[in-house]
């Protein structure tokens, strides 16, 4: 019960990674809001998490709309009074080298990613910073860090995630709340079997090719990247302020050649 009477809000919930990870906080002890743009993903964790016994409760809404998140923020205040994680979970992708990518998809993948954990932050941090305490988790990636073929844009987020984070860091220390990012590196989700799918004339050799890049020599799952949130979201990470959190394999700072 590693998250006893805490209150956990995630992004993204209604696949993946922030899923697993809603699972796994509730069997932790938190009282788990998903939060997903689709409904039925995130009714589908709500129903998991209670038929496994634990508590969870639904709010549909998208990340990159202000209107949306102050509805969210509504519909939270009449049922909870207080915020203990946020783990800015969701996030999309796409596939191309510089010149290859259009506008209106560099201007999407920056709305999700980066404007998502803006205003989902902004809405809901006040009420750490009222209580003095929280812990907000960012969803970066390993791709922040190192180069990786046709992924310019997505990695233009995720670095800003990064450097979001670090400067939040500052901020919010003096109100006791810790920001903390995370860096998968591939985990086997919907998010990359469609990146596969999209990308590869042949998915099994994509495949091998990802997991020879990790010293794993595996791909991860999302219980790896669920365990990591965990432990940021709990007080067990109290000493951890503005960090990343790698969680992928070897692939950042490995290199078997
Ligand atoms: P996923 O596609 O399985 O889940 C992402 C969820 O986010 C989906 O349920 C989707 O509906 C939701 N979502 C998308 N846009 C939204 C919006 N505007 N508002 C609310 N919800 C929205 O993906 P995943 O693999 O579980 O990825 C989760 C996060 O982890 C993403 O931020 C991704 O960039 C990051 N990540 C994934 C990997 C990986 O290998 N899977 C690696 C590094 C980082």
């Amino acid at each position: 019960m590693r998250l006893k009477d805490k209150t956990a809000l995630i992004t993204g919930a209604g696949s993946g990674i922030g899923r697993c990870t809603a699972l796994l906080f509730a069997e932790e002890g938190a009282g788990v809001v998903v939060n997903d743009i689709d409904a039925e993903g995130g009714q589908k964790t709500v129903e998991e998490i209670t038929q496994a016994g634990g508590k969870a409760y639904f709010i549909q809404g998208d990340v990159t709309s202000s209107s949306s998140v102050e509805e969210m923020k509504r519909i939270f205040l009449k049922r909870f009074d207080k915020i203990d994680v946020l783990f800015n979970n969701a996030g999309i992708s796409n596939i191309g080298a510089l010149h290859e990518v259009s506008e209106k998809d560099w201007d999407k993948l920056m709305n999700v990613n980066i404007k998502g954990v803006f205003l989902m932050t902004k809405s809901f941090i006040p009420f750490m910073m009222e209580r003095k305490t929280g812990s907000i988790i960012n969803m970066s990636s390993c791709a922040a860090e190192i180069g990786l073929s046709k992924r310019v844009a997505y990695s233009a987020t995720k670095g800003a995630v990064l450097a979001m984070t670090k400067a939040m860091q500052v901020d919010y220390a003096p109100y006791q709340i810790r920001v903390n990012a995370l860096l998968p590196g591939t985990i086997f989700t919907p998010f990359v079997e469609n990146y596969l799918k999209n990308a590869y004339e042949n998915v099994e050799e994509a495949l091998n090719k990802i997991k020879s890049r990790q010293l794993s020599g595996e791909i991860g799952k999302p219980i790896d990247a669920a365990m990591a949130a965990l432990y940021l979201a709990s007080d067990e990470s109290k000493f951890m302020m503005g960090s990343p959190l790698y969680i992928d394999g070897g692939a950042t700072f490995g290199k078997d050649a």
